[in-house]
């Protein structure tokens, strides 16, 4: 492990983003302060592509986790392996983060079950550390070590959300689908799609968001706007493409999906 190289984990081009408000200001502060950050907002409104970007302006590491209810806090912290030479321990992702100094940025950080999250307490305090009990090790985290976690608040339910006791280790930063103008132009630009095109595009997502709570759980998020985009762009009609990115991923519920076809028609 002498030889490991944290850069590996630096971000070599500058990630596409464009920002809403004050949020890079914000961010930067609490990374400087060693704050955690925790980043809240529906899927696919922007918020992996932030933190991505932030590695990149900050030229820091960032090490992500997609979190699942199957995750452990081994696979968190690491394990001891066999190999031909016996055992030998190897750090899991926060371990590395917080031994190298990286962003170690926990995605969808509620999949997981809590018991679970309760491995990030030590490192989200004053006490900056991490117990690597197997092995009898206690590593203190790098200057350069953040904890950043992404959290959807409309997953949240009894069963599955953050303890307070999680939750209040962590600032908070809300996000939300970025105005039609920027949607707009970031369709544009990440599919390739005409802005005529682009704008309908995002007129129709915005039906689909009036809808949440009646029907739809979420809204058609900007990653399926370019999913769409990317289809036209392609050569797929508009329809067609609408149907495949905007309709079918969101909702089984035949009501739904004839109100959204009623409002492809209207708005192309
Ligand atoms: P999530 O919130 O689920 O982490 P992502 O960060 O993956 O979502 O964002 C999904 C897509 O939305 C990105 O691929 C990007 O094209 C687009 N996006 C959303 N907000 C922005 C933004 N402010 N600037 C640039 N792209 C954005």
């Amino acid at each position: 492990m002498s030889n490991f190289d944290i850069n590996q984990f630096k971000i070599i081009l500058e990630p596409f983003y464009k920002a809403q408000s004050t949020e890079v200001e914000l961010y930067t502060a609490a990374y400087n302060l060693g704050l955690p950050v925790m980043i809240k907002g529906p899927t696919g409104c922007g918020k992996s592509r932030f933190i991505e970007y932030m590695a990149y302006k900050l030229d820091k590491p960032i090490i992500t986790v997609s979190c699942n209810e199957d995750i452990t806090a081994s696979d968190l912290i690491g394990r001891f392996l066999l190999d031909t030479n016996g055992t030998r321990w190897v750090d899991g992702p926060l371990t590395l983060a917080a031994r190298h100094g990286a962003i170690c940025y926990l995605d969808e950080i509620v999949e997981a079950r809590q018991d679970t999250m309760v491995v990030i307490h030590s490192l989200t305090d004053h006490r900056r550390e991490l117990m690597l009990d197997k092995k009898g090790e206690l590593v203190k985290a790098h200057s350069d070590f953040q904890l950043v976690i992404s959290y959807n608040p409309a997953y949240q339910s009894l069963m599955k959300d953050l303890k307070q006791s999680t939750k209040q280790r962590f600032t908070g930063m809300d996000f939300d689908y970025v105005s039609a103008e920027l949607e707009t132009s970031i369709v544009v630009r990440e599919s390739g799609v005409g802005g005529d095109i682009a704008t309908k595009l995002v007129k129709l997502a915005q039906v689909t968001r009036n809808l949440v709570g009646h029907g739809i759980d979420e809204g058609a998020s900007t990653r399926l706007l370019n999913y769409a985009g990317t289809l036209i762009a392609s050569g797929v009609g508009v329809k067609d493409a609408c149907n495949m990115a905007l309709v079918c991923p969101i909702t089984d519920d035949v009501e739904i999906r004839t109100t959204m076809g009623s409002a492809i028609d209207a708005i192309f």
